[in-house]
């Protein structure tokens, strides 16, 4: 009852207890209580081809037998440089260093030091950040500092760094975002890096741009030699359809952010990859200036092999093509709502609000979704009064079915009839 275990993004003073889950497979949360719930947000965004996958748990319980973890400043070890041959071939041919850590949060606190590391030892005095209006980039003070700014880190904005921000790329107002990005990388002191999760911002809401405007601030960046970095730690791993959402507008970033999908969303690990430039920019014979970061865990074996056999799953199973499947049987379910508006959907993804929200509801509507799909035994975790659902890879129809029901029901309940 009263546990000592403080949740995260929870408010432990409205008292609502946590699901209390026992085990997983595929796409189901099994809770102590005996309850089947679909896992319709891949346990917040990581879970890609389902919980205990079992190439992923095989790999971990062998590795576990024989090396659990080592220092990796001055070791190294095969899942890990397994795992970095393997990155280097799949992901585009310019990325050919690989960076390890632990979280979202932490490849792109890497990826921004690496920015900053590249133009303080090239001798430049570059250290702004471009960013884009409504960004999610992780909690730490760096991730944050790089994000939106709003009610969830208003106690630390003193000590968040400043940005330069430039406004979502609206459809029909792509242009005024692309200006925005060439006025700053015009400007006598440009910036060091512009960072962005490509096509699709996740927890700013779900908001989707077009491939071509990402291709066009790739571009700018290019032309004014401002650093490109792609935080691809939500959108990897074939949630917008391709491997990579950059594939999607043809263009490869400087760094590049992995992370969830990783390991299959099975245990933490995350990568930073980088260009020659930006790793030769660090490589000297004078010790001060190495790269300084390191984690404990940095590429822990174990989580190694869990993204070694994610990999495999890549290499020798269809899917893609199980991606592009599912992303077909949820276009038709989301076309077939009603009473919803702005849907969206890239990939895996699809996203929606309420057409005629009861007004009374507004304020309190995420919550209230929420505990109506979980008393559905569906985990669907609204974004403010975005719906959206972001399933693993292996659902199958009838828990798809189960899924838009659910939301069919809710938009009848929660909105006003016309
Ligand atoms: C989730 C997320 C992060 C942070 O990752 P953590 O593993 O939670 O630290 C960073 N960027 C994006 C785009 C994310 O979706």
């Amino acid at each position: 009852m009263n546990s000592p275990v403080w949740h995260p993004f929870t408010q432990h003073g409205l008292g609502e207890r946590p699901l209390e889950v026992a085990r997983a497979q595929g796409a189901w949360l099994h809770t102590t209580d005996g309850r089947r719930i679909v896992d319709a947000i891949s346990s917040w965004w990581v879970t890609t081809h389902g919980h205990c996958h079992p190439r992923i748990m095989a790999a971990i319980i062998d590795q576990a037998q024989r090396l659990d973890q080592v220092i990796f400043a001055g070791c190294t070890h095969e899942p890990a440089e397994q795992l970095a041959r393997g990155l280097v071939g799949m992901m585009p041919a310019p990325l050919a260093h690989v960076f390890f850590s632990d979280s979202g949060s932490t490849s792109v606190e890497v990826a921004l030091k690496m920015a900053l590391g590249f133009w303080h030892n090239r001798g430049e005095a570059r250290h702004r950040i471009v960013v884009m209006e409504g960004s999610y980039h992780g909690d730490t003070i760096g991730g944050m500092s790089v994000g939106a700014r709003g009610v969830f880190n208003r106690s630390y904005a003193p000590l968040l760094f400043d940005v330069a921000t430039i406004p979502f790329p609206k459809a029909g107002q792509e242009q005024a975002t692309l200006d925005a990005l060439e006025t700053l990388c015009r400007a006598p002191e440009p910036p060091a890096a512009f960072i962005v999760e490509p096509l699709i911002l996740g927890a700013g809401g779900m908001l989707i741009y077009a491939p071509a405007v990402l291709a066009q601030m790739r571009a700018i960046c290019a032309a004014h030699d401002v650093l490109f970095i792609a935080d691809e730690v939500m959108t990897g791993w074939g949630r917008t359809g391709t491997l990579l959402a950059c594939e999607q507008a043809e263009i490869v970033p400087d760094l590049l952010c992995l992370s969830k999908g990783l390991t299959g969303g099975s245990v933490p690990l995350a990568v930073t990859m980088a260009t020659a430039p930006i790793f030769e920019a660090h490589l000297s014979q004078d010790r001060a200036r190495m790269f300084f970061h390191s984690s404990s865990y940095t590429a822990n074996p174990i989580a190694c092999a869990a993204a070694n056999a994610n990999m495999a799953i890549w290499k020798e199973e269809p899917v893609l093509e199980r991606i592009a499947a599912l992303g077909q049987r949820q276009s038709a379910r989301l076309a077939s709502l009603r009473g919803v508006t702005n849907r969206r959907q890239i990939g895996t993804i699809t996203a929606m609000e309420m057409e005629q929200p009861k007004c009374d509801y507004l304020s309190e509507l995420g919550p209230k979704l929420l505990r109506f799909f979980l008393d559905r035994d569906l985990l669907l975790r609204p974004l403010g009064n975005s719906i959206y659902v972001m399933p693993p890879y292996c659902i199958d129809e009838a828990d798809l079915d189960k899924i838009y029901e659910a939301i069919q029901m809710a938009a009848d309940e929660f909105s006003v009839p016309a």
